[in-house]
């Protein structure tokens, strides 16, 4: 039995065949020495990859959606570009293989575009490369994936997203990963599917590819591989208990979240995409009660558009109907970076240029997303945070521009809704000054994460600071008290957003101090109903 570790992104025990990702291994093709037989192969290459595009095309459009699908769409269009067609065919002509014009004649245009100024087609540069790539596959002879019959738990050293939306979901049983991070697309995926995950672990994956079974505890944050009898019993036993845990928390759905004594609570749900909010849906979620809108911006290559934004707002607004919906604005900055919008590196990012603090200062980046979110309160029930405030101008200033976008929409001519405009509260002094916040604010949703790490002035993301960072310190639980205290002499509700609204030891604290919503990863939230439903308060 060899194990190790990983960051746990969900929680659950997966035992089964182990299945490596392996990113296919460039080879160095042969040429026939003919240039028509080269030509002829990398047609026939170019035919088979756009009937793999097609299918894989239909794939995401059902599993994902349009929007997602369109990444493969863009792809296909680029095997009858003209400038690519044209270089492979002269590389070919000048004797080379096709397998190394196709791959070639790919990175070069990929470099030229990733160099340009406009965003868009930098952004295409990725997509050239992908594409070129599965051509060269082709001519190799195929990628090297090949998945067995049944489920398995897939073993990676990264997962792209055009990567993870190729993959049999409903046949994956656990994620482990070497990279990646609690935020990344496989954690994202695997929280959606409620499935055990493992980031940045040190798996070795020659070995995974080696062994009979693989186990990954996602409590604990461990895997084994090939475990002894004594492993496997305990693994076992942890299974079943969390499958039969599962079975009893189905009593609760359906259910409102109400106390003993009358007291309504509203259990929501933290996301990241559109998607999600289907697995918000299906975990019997009230709400979204945190959708972290910067993973719209993660993974690309260049800022998406207003009408990018206002399509995924639409589909969450829709997909939720009644239930309300909380779009955080733009959390880019600290743990969180994109290179494409050129942000200075600096000394200190947790306490630099973050949050609203980006959105204040470049209103080019803020005004879209207000923009898309207005336009999608027509069809649902939309609210909006700003994260990271600190001062009562900076709310101010915020409000002032949606006030204005919304007038700037219905001059257009665009229906609108009224959007209720909350603050984030992360910062020690937005909590201190809650009461102040609190008559400009509609509700009040606390970033524990966040508020723990600047109150006690530890990383968040250090590993090493675990025992320093300590959620229940008696001054972050002061703080809490504060904010819920004045939002409820304002009128106005309050909740917990960050991971500390999962916490089963918090629970009946939060009902005790007066907050009425607590949000968290879908998975979490038919356990804290429980909670919630058998508390006195
Ligand atoms: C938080 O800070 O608690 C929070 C919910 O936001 P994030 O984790 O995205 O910073
Ligand atoms: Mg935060």
């Amino acid at each position: 039995m060899k194990q190790g570790s990983g960051l746990p992104v969900f929680p659950g025990v997966a035992i089964g065949k182990a299945v490596v990702y392996q990113k296919a291994q460039r080879q160095e093709a042969v040429a026939s020495g003919d240039p028509a037989i080269e030509q002829a192969k990398f047609e026939e290459a170019c035919a088979t990859a756009k009937e793999q595009l097609s299918q894989l095309f239909e794939k995401a459009k059902a599993d994902l959606g349009e929007e997602q699908a369109a990444i493969v769409e863009v792809q296909m269009l680029m095997l009858d570009d003209l400038d690519y067609l044209e270089a492979v065919a002269g590389e070919i002509a000048n004797g080379a293989a096709a397998a190394t014009a196709a791959a070639d004649c790919g990175e070069n245009i990929a470099q030229v575009f990733a160099s340009l100024d406009d965003e868009y087609m930098k952004a295409r540069s990725a997509d050239i490369r992908d594409v070129s790539q599965r051509v060269a596959d082709i001519l190799n002879g195929g990628s090297g994936f090949h998945l067995p019959e049944g489920k398995f738990l897939l073993v990676a050293e990264d997962l792209a997203p055009s990567e993870t939306i190729q993959l049999p979901r409903e046949r994956i049983l656990a994620f482990v990963t070497r990279q990646g991070s609690s935020s990344s697309h496989t954690a994202i995926l695997a929280r959606t599917l409620n499935i055990p995950s493992l980031v940045q672990s040190d798996i070795s994956l020659e070995d995974a590819a080696q062994c009979e079974t693989l186990a990954v505890d996602g409590f604990t944050g461990n895997w084994y591989m090939d475990p002894d009898a004594q492993t496997l019993e305990m693994l076992r036993k942890k299974q079943a208990e969390a499958d039969s845990d599962r079975q009893a928390l189905e009593a609760y759905r359906g259910r409102k979240s109400v106390t003993k004594s009358g007291k309504q609570i509203l259990l929501c749900a933290n996301i990241g995409s559109p998607e999600d909010a289907e697995a918000a849906v299906a975990a019997d979620a009230e709400g979204i009660g945190l959708m972290r809108s910067e993973f719209l911006y993660l993974g690309r290559e260049n800022l998406p558009s207003e009408d990018e934004l206002f399509e995924a707002y639409k589909k969450v607004a829709q997909i939720m109907g009644e239930r309300p919906v909380v779009i955080r604005t733009l959390d880019i900055g600290a743990d969180k970076q994109v290179d494409y919008m050129n942000l200075d590196k600096e000394e200190n990012p947790a306490l630099g240029l973050r949050g609203l603090r980006i959105c204040l200062t470049r209103e080019e980046i803020f005004r879209p997303q207000l923009r898309a979110i207005y336009r999608a309160s027509a069809y649902g029930n939309l609210n909006v945070m700003f994260p990271m405030v600190a001062s009562v101008w900076e709310l101010q200033e915020a409000k002032a521009l949606c006030k204005k976008i919304r007038e700037e929409l219905e001059a257009e001519g665009v229906p609108t809704k009224e959007v209720p405009i909350g603050v984030m509260v992360e910062t020690p002094a937005a909590a201190v000054i809650a009461h102040e916040l609190a008559k400009e604010a509609a509700f009040f949703s606390v970033g524990t994460n966040d508020l723990t790490q600047y109150t006690l002035a530890v990383d968040r993301q250090n590993a090493k600071l675990g025992r320093f960072y300590d959620p229940y310190h008696p001054a972050l639980l002061a703080l809490l008290a504060h904010i819920a205290k004045s939002a409820n002499e304002a009128g106005i509700w309050a909740g917990i957003c960050g991971e500390l609204g999962a916490d089963p030891k918090m629970t009946e604290t939060f009902l005790k101090m007066g907050y009425s919503e607590l949000s968290m990863a879908p998975g979490r939230i038919l356990a804290t109903r429980r909670l919630v439903c058998e508390s006195e308060e």
